[in-house]
């Protein structure tokens, strides 16, 4: 069997074929650190997780970078409220994102890449797009000229925004050649934040750290480029026409993936709507951390998933029993992985991720009398190098 996922890019299921046989690249996008994350990031980070375990489970070896974008409006502003340091408040927030997915056992990042450590390749990519007559410079800053990108769009198969697109920085301003471009490099401001360049002094567009740090990591190419469905447009579509400009080089990423959000009484959880709950309110009300990372094991990572009090709770129940059961059998010894559930264990994942078919199946041994306790206990545990409950 060979690893089928879906590529938001084909709009298709399709067989994975990493690039190299070596190493398997994978970026997620990182949270802008100016506020704590909510369930709805915990919900996303955890089906990210669950990714790159499954793919070290089935023997890859990923190298998986997340970013942090810690330079940014809301950053400004938020520092501004507080009254301190933009770089201080993004330090912080960026030290409570890791503590926070550290808790729900979100552990395969290998680098929390920081958009400011990538300055002079930010500046060296709108240097080469300027040079290729991609971008123009206005009175606020460098832009990308979308109408020159033929492309645009092939992500999405929109070029336009809508409702419940993720915005990060409001890249207004009537001298744009056309409303859709996007701001590449802005222009200095009054107390705030910024780096001489031959540009001109000024900080990055929200979309080109992405294409900076992976082409710095990874280069023009990689395997997987992961997010939240609300980043497809423009953010992703984005990231394409700047990368594919620069490099000439066509498919920037290989294989696009996209979580579902996360709904609360049937509306997506987001800060823009009011209605979210932060990892650390949730934590508050709880006693097993991991319990939110069960829950979000129940549902596909495409699909939508529900947050309720009375879902966390019977996950929270759920995961107790399993633990239990795990260490309750009184073993001496050791037991061995059992070959028929493995084997359909590795079909459930290979299925585009299938981890709810991949929990069932551990209820499904636990209740099988044929197995033996020591070989059960084995064979759950090795599970969870993918699931990641702790057990
Ligand atoms: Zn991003």
């Amino acid at each position: 069997m060979t690893l089928k996922l879906y590529n938001t890019l084909s709009g298709q299921l399709e067989e994975f074929k990493p690039i190299s046989p070596s190493e398997v690249r994978l970026f997620v996008c990182g949270p802008t650190v100016y506020d704590l994350d909510h369930l709805g990031h915990a919900k996303t980070y955890t089906q990210f997780d669950l990714i790159a375990r499954t793919l070290r489970y089935l023997g890859y070896n990923v190298r998986y970078i997340q970013n942090i974008t810690d330079i940014d409006d809301k950053i400004i502003v938020r520092a501004r409220e507080k009254n301190v340091e933009p770089s201080i408040l993004a330090r912080e927030y960026e030290k409570y994102h890791v503590e926070d997915m550290e808790k729900l056992g979100n552990t395969s990042v290998d680098k929390y890449a920081r958009a400011t450590d990538y300055i002079s390749q930010i500046i060296s990519q709108v240097e080469r797009l300027v040079a290729k007559d991609m971008a123009y410079k206005i009175s606020d800053g460098y832009y990308f000229d979308v109408s020159k990108f033929s492309d645009y769009g092939k992500l999405s198969g929109r070029n336009s925004l809508k409702p419940g697109d993720a915005i990060s920085r409001i890249d207004e301003n009537p001298e744009k050649r056309n409303p859709r471009d996007f701001c590449l490099w802005k222009f200095k401001k009054e107390n705030e934040p910024s780096w001489p360049s031959s540009l001109g002094e000024g900080r990055p567009g929200w979309h080109i750290e992405d294409t900076a740090i992976t082409e710095a990591e990874f280069g023009p190419q990689y395997d997987m480029h992961g997010g939240a469905m609300d980043l497809i447009f423009p953010h992703h579509e984005a990231e394409i026409a700047q990368m594919e400009s620069i490099s000439g080089r066509k498919p920037f990423v290989k294989y696009w993936l996209h979580a579902g959000f996360l709904n609360i009484q049937s509306e997506k959880m987001s800060k823009s709507l009011g209605n979210f709950l932060t990892i650390r309110q949730v934590l508050e009300q709880i006693v097993s951390p991991i319990s939110i990372r069960y829950l979000f094991l129940l549902s596909h990572y495409r699909t939508p998933a529900n947050f309720s009090f009375e879902a966390l709770e019977a996950a929270e129940n759920a995961l107790g029993k399993l633990s239990k059961a795990v260490s309750t059998w009184q073993v001496d010894t050791a037991g061995i992985v059992d070959k028929a559930y493995k084997a359909k264990f590795v079909e459930k994942l290979e299925n585009d991720f299938n981890i709810p078919q991949a929990l069932a199946l551990v209820w499904t041994l636990l209740k099988d009398k044929e197995v033996t306790p020591e070989n059960k206990k084995t064979t759950i545990l090795d599970f969870d190098k993918v699931l990641g409950l702790g057990l």
